[in-house]
């Protein structure tokens, strides 16, 4: 069992289960719902994730299509990235968040085409 929290500490979770692995998404959207070069996400199955504080503190975005990220409304935190319209049995957890390690493989790169810019050499 894994524990997280956002950067204020209002929203906590727990997971079931080790994450099946971290991928990191270059894409733009990420890039800004992250506020960083890359988005580093768990992917996990949806059943193994619970709130364990502040789900009422959760906004959410629908960013594209039929995506929704959410954040902690008082602190802005990135926390999920999901489609449940797609794929209801899968959820992508900010890495950031977890408060305790897992093991982990390489983590997966996608749209690595729009690597930042003023990341060249990663
Ligand atoms: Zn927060
Ligand atoms: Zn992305």
């Amino acid at each position: 069992m894994h524990k997280g929290s956002c950067l204020c500490g209002a929203v906590t979770f727990e997971t079931k289960q080790d994450p099946e692995y971290i991928s990191n998404c270059h894409c733009n959207m990420c890039q800004k719902h992250h506020g960083a070069a890359y988005a580093s996400h768990a992917v996990l199955r949806s059943e193994d994730f619970s709130y364990t504080s502040g789900a009422e503190e959760v906004s959410s975005y629908n960013s594209s299509g039929t995506v929704i990220r959410t954040f902690c409304r008082h602190c802005g935190s990135s926390i999920e990235w999901k489609d449940p319209q797609n794929h209801p049995q899968w959820l992508s957890i900010a890495v950031a968040l977890f408060d305790t390690t897992f093991k982990a493989e390489i983590p997966k790169e996608f749209h690595t085409e729009h690597k930042a810019w003023w990341m060249q050499n990663h």
